[in-house]
């Protein structure tokens, strides 16, 4: 295996465990110099991520290594002025040509096409269609045959990594190929920081102008906007104008309109009055058919019984899905052989069963009360607001459910209760949970936030 294959199955992994954002940031530009004695040193672009990635990354970086390369005892960084060679080089790059450094990024973000936003490998040829998502994806594809006038707006929601961006950009790239091109695809955070510097600037004029001529505008994690009041603001005027135009707007959240916290009314009525389509989990059948189509994408080949344990063990979404066929793969790049199952299964032990994070009741408080945009006070204290109660409910159960805390404990901890109230709101919690298939998203949710 050269430096090179390995910095790749490396960065596969390390990928799993960072928001998209940050593993670009950090990790364009890097890569294996030179590994010799139990040492690999890692070329990085500047001083500063060299400090970042020491500081912050060291010890996934080294675990990521050793999970492909256990004799890789330590690493180091240097700053390497000539990046060492890159992934995925595309190419239509003549080796000749200097590059400019965005070209050098060499990740998949480099194809993105500057004015839409949109990366092309986002497709629906490639995007696999099981019950989990059939839905999201036939109203998808109604959209695109019928900008603007059949859903208007569609908002799709489910967990993370489960094809929501997936998804929406296809449906962009689609409408592209057929000729739209005043298409923009941004994340609700993006929007809200160009809106910032547009203000900071006096731009605001423009920014406004240049939305409201979009016909299909396509906001990613609208939930981001959560508590921003200008922000919503903002995106309202312009979700009217596009939507008055018949412009075509599409959305996705991590969650369904109604249980985005602080949302103002008025749009959560304006995305209720669209079409909302959810994405859950990908069944055993769909998981298999993911990982069948990925390594066909990645022109690999592994035996059906490897590919069945695969799917039986990894069911959290399809990041995960394509992140243990990752590792897999280079396994049997790198010992030029194909695992046995319980070679596998060690390959992908850190994946299956992680280390199971220690929570406290203190994390519990503050995850939730993030989640649903209140301060932990307000929580913790006998405040009956409405909006309040629900909330504190969850922590009850959570608390209840993840650290078995009794009954009283619970009630001292949020306001002094007693603890008939504590029991009554857990039962109450357990009966509805078992029913309610919006409850279960959301306490999925929180939980993936307490152990992430
Ligand atoms: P989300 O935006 O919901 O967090 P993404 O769209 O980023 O998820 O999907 C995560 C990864 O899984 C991406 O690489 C994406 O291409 C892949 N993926 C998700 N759903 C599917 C699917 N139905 N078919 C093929 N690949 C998928
Ligand atoms: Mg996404």
């Amino acid at each position: 295996m050269t430096n090179q294959e390995l910095w790749q199955a490396a960065l596969g992994e390390i990928e799993l465990n960072l928001s998209r954002a940050n593993f670009i940031t950090w990790f364009k530009n890097t890569g294996i110099v030179e590994k010799k004695e139990g040492l690999a040193v890692i070329g990085v672009p500047n001083g500063f991520s060299r400090e970042w990635l020491a500081n912050k990354y060291h010890k996934l970086i080294l675990r990521a290594l050793r999970n492909t390369s256990p004799e890789i005892k330590d690493i180091n960084f240097i700053i390497s002025s000539s990046p060492p060679k890159i992934l995925d080089t595309p190419k239509k790059i003549k080796k000749d040509k200097i590059l400019l450094p965005e070209e050098q990024m060499g990740f998949d973000e480099f194809e993105i096409n500057k004015e839409t936003n949109l990366n092309p490998k986002y497709t629906f040829a490639s995007f696999v269609v099981g019950p989990f998502n059939e839905l999201a994806q036939a109203a998808a594809r109604g959209v695109v045959e019928n900008l603007g006038t059949l859903y208007n707006p569609l908002f799709i929601y489910g967990g993370v990594g489960l094809g929501k961006t997936h998804l929406l950009q296809a449906v962009g790239n689609e409408a592209y190929a057929k000729g739209k091109k005043k298409i923009k695809y941004t994340s609700a955070e993006k929007f809200a920081s160009e809106l910032i510097t547009s203000l900071r600037d006096g731009k605001i004029d423009k920014f406004k102008e240049d939305y409201r001529k979009i016909e299909l505008l396509i906001i990613d994690d609208i939930q981001f906007l959560t508590g921003k009041e200008k922000t919503q603001e903002e995106f309202f005027h312009t979700f009217n104008s596009l939507y008055q135009k018949n412009n075509q707007i599409i959305i996705s959240s991590d969650r369904p309109p109604k249980a985005i916290a602080t949302l103002e009314e008025r749009l959560r009525s304006r995305f209720e009055g669209g079409m909302i389509a959810d994405i859950s989990f990908p069944e055993y059948e769909t998981r298999l058919v993911i990982l069948k189509a990925k390594l066909e994408e990645k022109k690999a080949t592994l035996p059906n019984e490897i590919l069945e344990y695969i799917a039986t063990h990894i069911k959290k979404n399809v990041r995960e899905l394509e992140g243990a066929l990752n590792r897999v793969i280079a396994f049997t790049k790198l010992n030029s052989s194909i695992p046995t199952i319980s070679q596998t299964s060690k390959i992908l032990s850190t994946i299956i069963s992680p280390p199971k994070k220690l929570i406290s009741y203190k994390s519990i408080i503050k995850i939730v009360s993030d989640f649903y945009d209140l301060s932990s006070p307000e929580l913790t204290t006998k405040c009956r607001k409405k909006e309040i109660v629900w909330p504190r409910q969850v922590i009850m159960y959570l608390m209840r459910e993840e650290l078995k805390s009794s009954y009283p404990f619970i009630g001292e901890k949020l306001g002094g209760r007693d603890h008939t109230t504590v029991m009554y709101a857990y039962d109450k919690m357990s009966k509805e949970i078992e029913t309610n298939e919006s409850l279960q998203q959301e306490i999925a949710l929180i939980r993936e936030r307490l152990y992430a």
